[in-house]
Order: structure tokens, then C-alpha cells, then sequence
């Protein structure tokens, strides 16, 4: 496949995230056969259409930040079609979760809470010093920033790097997941990971792995300047999947890292 032939839909194109992807897909020089949305007002040159359904036999892959409640409709159309989908949308449930699951035994599914080269490699080196900063001796905390418009917290990348401290200590992160904290909520567990979501103004995405002992502090930190870098790794994400098998990939694959 050339550049010129990948044909692309993006889901929610005329969201803060569809209209990036907008431009990253143009400036790959990949074709963007058309989007869906759920807003009245158009985005000049991009065909919209009301379901995902209407696009999927002339796209070899969907680019997908949208709203969870999409995420199982969407499933079933790119698995019955067999088209690589690149799904981006965070907050989903475990049944969502399950549904993209099936989805990826059918077609190839590149699902990330953050696409962006530097989130990718802040989780990688948030499970390496998991493994190696003890949880008897390091407190974790994950602390992130975003607008005022952004509807789940913790945020998904929040979690997953949570997630990537928890892996490296050996244990699922639902087993050590602080409670959110409010009131006399008592002290903090030992090994446990605790989140603090704030919001406010239009920040892009801001997220910092706090490894706290009684003599030292190391802070992991990421701050995303402009969603370009969500939209450009997703669009990455969609030509490396085009050209896989079905299964269910990360960005680290995408980027070569595993
Ligand atoms: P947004 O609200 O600006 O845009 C959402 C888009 O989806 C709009 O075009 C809207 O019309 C459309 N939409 C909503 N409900 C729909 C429905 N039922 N059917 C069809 N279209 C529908 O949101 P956003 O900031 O662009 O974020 C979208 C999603 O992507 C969120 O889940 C967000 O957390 C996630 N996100 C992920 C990353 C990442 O790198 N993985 C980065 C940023 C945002």
C-alpha cells in the first residue's frame, strides 16, 4: 500500500480531536474518505455522514475519538468489515472493553488512552520504576491537568500509567488503586496508587508519576502542548495497522518498542 492509497473515516471528525486529525490525515497526504458527528456544523471538504456504517467498504482504516457510548457499535461495523481501527476514545466500560476484544480476533485494533511518541515512553518508564522503586518504601501518585470540557476522570492516560507502575510491581491496577479522597478518608495505603484529577481552562493533557519515600521524590512528568500530538501518532497508528494481522496493539507496538 503507497501513501497516496490509505483511505481513512474519522470518527467524530468535528470534535476537538477529529478536527487535528483533520489535518494530520491531510498532511500524511492520506485520503480522508469522510468522518461522523453528532454536531451540526460542517468542516469544509469532509463528507459527513450520521453512522459509521455509510463509510466503512471504502476505508482501510477508522480513526476513532468519539464518545464511549459509540465504542460497541463501532466494534461490530470495523469487525464485520475487517478495517483497522484506531481507537483513541477514553472512559470505557468493562463491557466496551470486552466488545473491542472481540473486535481485535477479527481486525487489527491499535487502542491507546494517549497516542502521542512521549506518553508511550512516560509508560514504559513508569513500569520500569515500579519494578525497581519498592511500593513498601515509594508512595505513587498520578496527578493530571485538563480542560474544563473533558467529561471522565481520572483520565485515561492517568490510569494507564498507573497501570504501567502497578505492572511493574506485579499486580493489576484495579488490586492497589487508591479510593479518591474526600473528607476524613484515613491514611493512605501502603502500595497503594492514588489519583488527583484537575480541570481547568483549555490544558491539553498534563500528567505526573509522583514517587514519593521519606527522603526522596521523583517526578515523571508529561505536558502535552497541542493535540497535533495525538492526532499525528493516531494517524501513524492507522498506516502501521492497515498492514496487520487482527490483534490487539498498543502504541509501543506501533512505535517498535515491543
Ligand atoms: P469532543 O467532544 O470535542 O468531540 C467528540 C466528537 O464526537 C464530536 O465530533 C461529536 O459530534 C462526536 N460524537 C459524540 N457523540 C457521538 C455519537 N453518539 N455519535 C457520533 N458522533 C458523536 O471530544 P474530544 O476532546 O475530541 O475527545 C474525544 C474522545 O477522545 C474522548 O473520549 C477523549 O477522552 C479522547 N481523547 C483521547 C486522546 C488519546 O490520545 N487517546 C487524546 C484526546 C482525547
Amino acid at each position: 500500500m503507497t501513501r497516496d492509497t490509505l483511505r481513512i473515516a474519522v470518527t467524530g471528525v468535528t470534535g476537538r480531536m477529529g478536527k487535528n486529525l483533520v489535518l494530520s490525515v491531510r498532511e500524511a497526504g492520506y485520503a480522508l474518505v469522510g468522518g461522523t458527528s453528532r454536531a451540526e456544523s460542517p468542516i469544509a471538504d469532509v463528507r459527513i455522514v450520521g453512522d459509521l456504517s455509510e463509510l466503512i467498504s471504502d476505508v482501510d482504516a477508522v480513526i476513532d475519538f468519539t464518545h464511549v457510548s459509540t465504542v460497541v457499535r463501532h466494534a461490530e461495523i470495523v469487525s464485520e468489515a475487517r478495517v483497522a481501527w484506531v481507537l483513541g476514545t477514553t472512559g470505557l466500560s468493562a463491557a466496551d472493553q470486552a466488545a473491542v476484544e472481540v473486535a481485535s480476533e477479527r481486525t487489527a485494533v491499535v487502542q491507546a488512552a494517549n497516542f502521542s511518541p512521549g506518553v508511550t515512553l512516560v509508560e514504559r518508564l513508569a513500569r520500569q520504576m515500579g519494578a525497581a522503586l519498592p511500593a513498601e518504601t515509594y508512595d505513587v501518585e498520578i496527578v493530571e491537568m485538563h480542560h474544563r470540557q473533558k467529561v471522565d476522570a481520572p483520565s485515561g492516560t492517568a490510569l494507564s500509567i498507573g497501570a504501567a507502575v502497578a505492572a511493574g510491581r506485579g499486580f493489576m491496577l484495579d488490586a492497589v488503586r487508591e479510593p479518591a479522597r474526600e473528607g476524613h478518608c484515613g491514611a493512605r495505603s501502603t502500595g497503594g496508587i492514588g489519583f488527583a484529577a484537575l480541570r481547568g481552562g483549555q490544558i491539553v493533557g498534563e500528567h505526573t508519576a509522583l514517587f514519593t519515600s521519606a527522603r526522596e521524590q521523583i517526578g515523571l512528568t508529561h505536558r502535552a502542548f497541542d493535540r497535533r500530538v495525538f492526532s499525528d501518532g493516531a494517524v501513524m497508528a492507522a498506516a502501521w495497522a492497515a498492514k496487520q494481522a487482527a490483534g490487539l496493539y498498543s502504541m509501543e507496538h506501533v512505535l517498535g518498542l515491543i
